[in-house]
């Protein structure tokens, strides 16, 4: 593609659908210049299980970019997504294959998906999720996997005889899942102790405003600079030296890993991105007793409100807020104690009674439907 400076610049594209048997494919896009093969590929197994363990009607893929999109104008962002819709249409359909935002991505991205793809097919909005609410997104979807990391916490907390008005919250990366989860963890009493995003990180014993944190951000200010009373700017990486009850790790894959796990001072690890605890780093986690709630269920709310959006697309009918919160958190508490009960039962963690049960479906779906 050749750039607004004048530069010829090839992006590479990759696109993997990974199992079709509950239903059309699931696929989230991400944009980073690190995306390669193996993690697409990787990550859309985990769509698999993870809309087989919240049950949602559809199978698991993921399409990457390796671009770098706060380094491109809007208009050559605009580009690389429209050139990507238009190479990967084969596949597509609002019964077959329908992106959504992740990582680099957001609704405007999504907006030109949509667009792109009505230019050859005529008008879908049920073609991809995430879409703003003016071009039929669903309310709640931007909040929607921050929300359903706060319901995980709800139901954990119970358990570990947490009280919100008394946890402290940490939560690495403050980009969709990482700000949401923390407003709303602020919403139910919790104190937002520690933030990190890629470039730095800040600790406020005495908490943090992650509304005003969040406004700080979007307004283009470094949020290591963030200005709270009490608020100390410290080096990205030590993030996991603040103490807490509940760290949120919401950044990338491999965050959480054997050089850095041993550090943490927490008692549960809710899991806001996708693969974010190497084995290496669960198993230290494991040593330590601290309750760690896996990827596959802690941030599927984005995908179930995307189901959620999907179903009002094809129906031309819109839910309120309300509605949309209210059928999020029925799912993801029943979700939650469905893998607590298979992890109690075997004695097992959450992150294999969470996949044990995703696997099974995936497999029972693909033997009924003759595949195996
Ligand atoms: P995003 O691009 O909006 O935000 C990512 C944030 O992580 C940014 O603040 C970035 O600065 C920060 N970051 C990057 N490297 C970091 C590091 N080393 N230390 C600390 N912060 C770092 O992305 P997102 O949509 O919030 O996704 C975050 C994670 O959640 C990803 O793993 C993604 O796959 C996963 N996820 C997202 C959704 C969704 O609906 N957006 C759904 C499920 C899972």
């Amino acid at each position: 593609m050749r750039l607004a400076d004048g530069h010829i610049h090839v992006y590479r594209g990759f696109c993997v659908q990974h199992n079709g048997a509950r239903g059309a494919y699931k696929r989230s896009v991400h944009y980073h210049p690190d995306v390669d093969l193996d993690e697409v590929r990787a990550l859309a197994a985990l769509m698999s299980w993870k809309t087989a363990i919240v049950n949602v009607p559809f199978g698991g893929a993921k399409g990457g970019i390796d671009c770098t999109p706060s380094a491109l104008t809007p208009h050559e962002v605009e580009r690389v997504t429209r050139s990507f819709m238009r190479k990967i249409d084969k596949v597509l359909g609002p019964t077959r294959d329908i992106p959504a935002p992740d990582v680099g991505t957001n609704a405007q991205t999504m907006a030109w998906m949509m667009d792109e793809y009505g230019r050859h097919h005529g008008h879908t909005p049920a073609i991809v999720t995430g879409k703003p609410i003016s071009l039929e997104g669903s309310f709640g979807r931007e909040a929607a996997t921050g929300r359903g990391v706060v319901f995980a916490f709800r139901e954990a907390a119970v358990a570990l005889g947490l009280v919100p008005a008394e946890t402290r919250a940490v939560v690495q990366g403050y980009g969709n899942v990482g700000s949401w989860t923390a407003r709303i963890l602020r919403q139910l009493g919790c104190t937002v102790v520690g933030a990190s995003d890629a470039h730095g990180a800040i600790r406020a014993d005495g908490g943090l405003d992650p509304d005003a944190l969040q406004a700080h951000v979007a307004a283009g200010g470094a949020l290591a600079e963030f200005g709270a009373p009490g608020a100390e700017a410290i080096p990205r990486d030590e993030i996991v030296d603040v103490p807490c009850d509940v760290f949120v790790p919401a950044a990338l894959g491999g965050t959480i890993h054997a050089g850095n796990a041993g550090r943490l001072d927490c008692r549960l690890l809710i899991e806001g991105a996708n693969s974010p605890t190497t084995p290496e780093a669960d198993a230290i986690l494991a040593d330590k007793g601290v309750l760690v709630i896996p990827d596959v269920l802690a941030n599927a709310g984005g995908v179930v409100v995307s189901y959620f959006e999907w179903v009002q697309n094809l129906q031309h009918f819109r839910w309120d807020e309300r509605e949309v919160n209210d059928r999020l958190g029925r799912i993801m508490r029943r979700a939650f104690h469905e893998v607590r009960a298979r992890a109690e039962e075997g004695g097992v963690p959450l992150r294999v009674a969470a996949l044990g049960i995703g696997i099974e479906r995936v497999v029972e779906a693909a033997s009924t439907r003759g595949y195996i």
